[in-house]
């Protein structure tokens, strides 16, 4: 057996104590593997300019040689050093903060090499680093790696250990990929790409190591994904819906409308998952409006009518009720029960409801959070639907599956994001996509006005609400503080109420019990208020068709993705729609929102153009989203690696001799190393 870096500690690097040992462990460093490929977060250049290169502000190293005698200042216990230097042609004074015995080395005409802070005015430099040639080597000329380092670690001791342990152990790096892919992309052998990230000889090289170790990452984490699908797909153990055709055009034609088509070839590709007997793990994503809620009712019926129970999991309360009444209209006159399931249904009713779905008298359930408490059980759960998922972690989402044996999942959001970073998140799910909107909807028209236009956006409502239209306002976003958003919206709603004297205002936040909240809105539904003061709690999901207005105070405060979903809220039916941003952005960012919200209505591009203002990590909030971490992979930068590496694994997966051919076997000893199969999918 060969010696794997995994097997040897970090100790066994010369110079590296026990006591260091133990303190990269908060580094996530515990074995010469993982200190070799701790990587640098970006590189210092100490590569020589001229000083006609160098711009006010910029860090710069420059050749220089001493002129002046030194002089130094003290005050407190600080000290100031400065002494001239002439860069040819230029003369300048390089200063030393509190590093007086840099004084001694300072003799005149000794040539120095200095790093620091161009101040053009003063035409002067405060040194970060020095070196004198005379003394050999050194760093100038160099790109200098820059470490994550904190505690007793410093950054030249890790940049020693590195390089100590590349020259004791970089020997035993393993070649991983097979050499059809390195021999594809022209890629530098793995030992010298990890050696030249840490020591690159010029940034091309450092580019090119970099290029290597992307792709790696990246495509290991694509055979792992698509395995973990493949692996599923094997399983024959999931739930057989038996329902036929004739009885599902049934329901759908009970429908107040036509399928899409784009509704249809989803409709056709969740009932095939759903009667084979793989587990389906179905994503649909589809823009706001796209009508998703109606194929979450078809398969809802299609569980049902196959003898088993069905779940619908949203994220909101108001959401939860809209759902429960939506889905009472279309089942009942299939006398299929509804039951709903909520933070607020409590007591003997609650009680009711889950001795209901124990015993299989409920059919279908919609609920929040409220559904995946321990004292929930299911009789026969064959269908698991969660509504705008990005909502629930991956833990939520498989505590409600866990309530059945096996049940379908599809998942539906309202997010869509680009289909790179789809495969890329949700690559173990299938995704169905609702390309098109329902037919007779008119664009809704996005305008952009200043805070002094008030006046006349208002004069809008007045013209909607003659219409017999409705509108919605929603209130500036207060960062961090829920109370202050609720005040904004109290004040808001005064105003409007008097403004507006013969109509009447509603007011809606989160604070308000879910019974409050729940009048309001049924008024809204039933057009008893015509103008909805709101704070976001209204963003996801909300369906009022005959709400024409929507109004978005200080708009340039919400993100992109969360400004498209409000605007969602309109458009929603036949009527001509507007959204108003009303904005005087400060910064460079609110305004690129405002133009790209003035600027398309497409989903896609919104969330595309969302992505590359604020990048992947904000994109999808915290570790829920269940993004991926890669140590050097960026997933927005990287994008045309990350595709390539997807075509590859999956090529590479279907090529039975992936699985025995001797030339994928350091690859399959590497990933059962990292427990990516976990030996379940390699036999
Ligand atoms: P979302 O995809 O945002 O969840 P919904 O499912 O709430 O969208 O649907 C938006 C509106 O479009 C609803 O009022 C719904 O009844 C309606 N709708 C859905 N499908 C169609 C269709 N094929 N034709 C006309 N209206 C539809
Ligand atoms: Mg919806």
């Amino acid at each position: 057996m060969t010696l794997s870096l995994e097997s040897i500690e970090v100790k066994q690097v010369n110079g590296v104590s026990a006591q260091k040992q133990s303190e990269l462990h908060a580094f996530g460093i515990f074995n010469v593997k993982d200190l070799l490929e701790y990587y640098p977060f970006r590189y210092e250049d100490f590569r020589p300019r001229t000083l006609g290169e160098v711009k006010h502000g910029d860090k710069a190293t420059l050749v220089a040689k001493v002129i002046g005698i030194p002089v130094l200042q003290r005050f407190g216990g600080k000290s100031r050093l400065s002494c001239k230097l002439i860069a040819e042609p230029w003369m300048f004074t390089a200063t030393w903060f509190n590093q007086q015995y840099v004084r001694e080395q300072l003799t005149v005409g000794r040539e120095i090499v200095i790093t620091g802070k161009w101040d053009q005015k003063r035409s002067q430099i405060t040194v970060t680093d020095y070196e004198f040639p005379d003394r050999g080597g050194g760093k100038t000329g160099t790109l200098q790696p820059v470490y994550s380092v904190g505690g007793k670690i410093t950054q030249n001791w890790i940049r020693k250990a590195i390089n100590q342990g590349l020259q004791q152990f970089g020997e035993l790096i393993p070649e991983i990929l097979p050499q059809s892919i390195i021999r594809k992309y022209d890629f530098m052998p793995r030992k010298r790409a990890i050696a030249t990230i840490h020591n690159p000889e010029d940034s091309r090289e450092g580019q090119q190591g970099r290029r290597r170790m992307v792709y790696e990452e990246l495509f290991l984490f694509q055979l792992k994904v698509q395995a973990f699908r493949v692996l599923n797909q094997r399983r024959t153990d999931g739930v057989v819906h038996t329902v036929d055709n004739a009885t599902v055009r049934q329901f759908v034609r009970s429908l107040p409308f036509e399928l899409t088509d784009a509704q249809k070839r989803v409709e056709l590709e969740i009932l095939q998952d759903m009667r084979s007997p793989y587990c389906m793990n179905r994503l649909l994503q589809g823009d706001v409006g796209s009508g998703k809620t109606v194929l979450a009712a078809v398969a809802l019926f299609a569980t049902v009518r196959s003898g088993f129970q069905g779940a619908l999991m949203v994220p909101t309360e108001i959401l939860a009720e809209q759902h429960m009444r939506s889905l009472t209209r279309m089942f009942e006159p299939f006398g299929i029960s509804v039951g709903l399931l909520t933070g607020s249904v409590s007591g003997r009713k609650r009680k009711d409801i889950l001795a209901a779905l124990q015993m299989g008298m409920l059919d279908v359930v919609v609920g929040t959070h409220a559904l995946i408490q321990d004292d929930v059980f299911f009789r026969s759960l064959g269908l698991v639907v969660t509504d705008e998922q990005h909502r629930f972690g991956v833990n939520q989402r498989s505590v409600l599956r866990r309530k059945g044996y096996n049940p379908d999942v599809l998942t539906m959001t309202a997010t869509p994001i680009p289909r790179t970073l789809a495969i890329t998140v949700f690559g173990d799910m299938d995704v169905s996509t609702l390309s098109e909107r329902p037919k007779g909807r008119v664009p809704i028209t996005s305008y952009w006005v200043k805070h002094d236009m008030l006046d006349r956006v208002l004069n809008l409502v007045n013209r909607e609400v003659d219409q017999g239209r409705q509108a919605y306002l929603i209130c500036p976003l207060i960062e961090e503080s829920e109370k202050l958003d609720v005040q904004n919206a109290i004040d808001l709603y005064v105003q409007m109420s008097q403004h507006f004297p013969n109509y009447k205002v509603g007011l809606l936040h989160g604070r308000m019990t879910p019974a409050e909240k729940d009048e309001v809105m049924r008024a809204f539904y039933n057009n008893e208020v015509q103008l909805l003061v709101s704070t976001t709690v209204v963003e996801v999901g909300v369906d009022v068709p005959n709400a024409t207005l929507m109004i978005i105070m200080d708009a340039d405060r919400f993100g992109l993705s969360q400004l498209h979903q409000l605007r969602g809220r309109v458009g929603r039916g036949s009527h001509a729609s507007y959204c108003v941003l009303v904005a005087d952005p400060k910064s460079e960012i609110g305004r690129e929102r405002m133009t790209a919200m003035t600027e398309t209505e497409d989903g896609f591009e919104i969330s595309r153009r969302d992505l590359e203002l604020r990048g992947p990590g904000d994109f999808f909030g915290t570790k829920q989203s269940g993004l991926p971490e890669f140590r050097l992979a960026d997933m927005t930068a990287d994008f045309d690696i990350l595709e390539q590496a997807r075509d590859d694994a999956a090529e590479m997966l279907k090529d039975a001799s992936f699985w025995t051919s001797p030339e994928y076997a350091a690859l399959r000893t590497y990933l059962q190393n990292e427990q990516i199969f976990q030996g379940e999918i390699i036999d």
